[in-house]
């Protein structure tokens, strides 16, 4: 098994009950930004790709809420908070 596929084992064991509202959020206008490109490569999760005109976009489901990329990007391109209480991941280790 590649790294990556086991990583994705991995992941595939975790639960993630999603809050009413995102816990992150691209900032409005930024999604061309430059340093949020840095999300694509950075999120272990791949919850960020680009589309057709060139702007991020983010999946927030499946979010391990790591903070890598609140790290990468920075908090002028994204609102980045924690999920409400009882929402967000719930790691199982296999
Ligand atoms: S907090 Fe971690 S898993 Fe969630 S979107 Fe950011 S980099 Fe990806």
């Amino acid at each position: 098994m590649s790294n990556s596929a086991g990583l994705k084992a991995k992941l595939g064991l975790d639960v993630f009950k999603p809050g009413l509202e995102p816990h992150i959020v691209i900032r409005p206008g930024m999604e061309k930004d430059p340093r949020l490109k840095k999300a694509i490569l950075v999120c272990p999760a791949g919850l960020y790709s680009e589309n057709e005109k060139g702007e991020v976009v983010l999946t927030i489901d499946g979010c391990l809420e790591c903070g890598t990329c609140r790290i990468a990007c920075g908090t002028d391109v994204l609102d980045w908070n924690y999920p409400d209480g009882g929402t967000g991941v719930q790691f199982r280790f296999g």
